[in-house]
């Protein structure tokens, strides 16, 4: 039986962070002045090990997870991740048909990877970038990555036919708005699909103000200004990105409006932390442990029941109601951080 939330949501995706460690400092998401040399990032033995993370996706499939989603942390760092993917790719969902598997990333290490991770089964990836200037990247990221190396893994991606290929870009007011249109230029001219993602108050060390945030109907007024675009119905119920479709057949972007548009109403997903903890919202303020039912000798008949009942207890539609308040007093409660959780 596939459980059914309190507000009436079937279990559908699940993102799984395989590392809360990374290789950039991005400071919306892991300023360096928070995350420096000295942060106690886990210890491996309270981070799931490979086999407790198919086992898990293994239960979530059983309850009706379609589409498994990896991210992190920065996801290529966690070292053999290709035998991960190998253990995900082999699973089917309840109807026998492969799942959609995806990677999310920050692009750094996957000319070396795209191919291991395509010949692991993995289908298609999200690689994030900001923006297609260095010095703008280069702050937005925290260590001065430059571009070029981010282009060169998207390049090596698409060789390896790691497709469709999206990139997600996070906008910020007076940050990298200039971005946006040679963003899209860009991701026009190579054929892939761009998402611009609206900046979100999650965790607490970005110091997220809400006048930094560039609210979905103004990006899509900008990119329709330089190129007309009509929206597009929603492909599935949950699915994150309003589309919006280029009237030249140049493809589509997407826009990723959790502030200024929640969507919680349709939202079918749970996330699994790289220590196990299970959260049915982004801005949870706490999970269930996982890890503890996987590795205390409960079977996988009890691990269902804990994912059932965890799923069917759940109310939590945060933005709806943060939307409903007024804009600026956000509900001010402990949140975990966006590399803890995965995005
Ligand atoms: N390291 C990988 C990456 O950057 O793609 C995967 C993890 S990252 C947490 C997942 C996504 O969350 C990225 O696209 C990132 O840009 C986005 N993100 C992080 N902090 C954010 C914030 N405060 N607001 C909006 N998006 C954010
Ligand atoms: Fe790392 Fe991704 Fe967070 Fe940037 S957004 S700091 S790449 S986890
Ligand atoms: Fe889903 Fe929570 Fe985001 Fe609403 S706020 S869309 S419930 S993750």
């Amino acid at each position: 039986m596939e459980p059914i939330d309190s507000l009436g949501r079937p279990l559908r995706d699940l993102r799984i962070s395989v590392t809360d460690r990374c290789n950039f400092r991005c400071t919306y998401c892991m300023p360096k002045e928070v995350f420096g040399r000295d942060y106690a990032f886990l210890p491996r033995d309270q981070v799931l090990s490979f086999e407790e993370i198919e086992r898990a996706a293994r239960v979530f499939v059983a309850a009706g997870v379609e589409k498994l989603r990896i991210t992190g942390g920065e996801p290529l760092v966690r070292r053999d991740l290709p035998r991960l993917i190998a253990l995900l790719a082999a699973l089917r969902t309840t109807d026998g048909r492969p799942l959609d598997l995806t990677l999310t990333t920050n692009g750094a290490a996957l000319r070396g990877l795209a191919r291991p991770l395509a010949e692991a089964g993995l289908g298609r990836v999200t690689v994030s970038l900001d923006s297609l200037d260095d010095d703008i990247f280069g702050a937005m990221n925290g260590i001065d990555f430059p571009v070029s190396r981010v282009l060169d893994g998207i390049a090596a991606a698409l060789e390896e036919g790691l497709t469709p290929l999206k990139v997600n870009m996070v906008v910020r007011r007076g940050i990298n708005e200039a971005s946006i249109v040679p963003m899209a230029r860009w991701a026009r001219d190579i054929g892939v699909t761009l998402r611009f993602i609206e900046y979100m108050d999650v965790g607490h060390s970005n110091g997220w103000r809400l006048d930094e945030v560039v609210p979905a109907q103004e990006l899509i007024d900008t990119i329709t200004a330089a190129w007309p675009a009509e929206p597009m119905e929603a492909r599935y119920r949950g699915e994150v990105a309003g589309r919006w479709r280029y009237a030249d057949g140049a493809g589509e972007f997407g826009i990723i409006s959790s502030v200024t548009v929640p969507f919680c109403r349709d939202c079918t997903r749970a996330r699994l932390s790289a220590d196990g903890k299970l959260y049915t919202c982004l801005f949870a303020t706490e999970g269930r442990d996982l890890r503890e039912v996987l590795r205390d000798g409960s079977t996988d008949d009890e691990l269902r029941a804990f994912v059932a009942e965890t799923w069917g207890a759940r109310d939590d539609r945060y933005s709806e109601l943060r939307t409903l308040s007024t804009r600026d007093d956000r509900p001010d409660l402990p949140r975990i951080e966006m590399f803890a959780m995965g995005g």
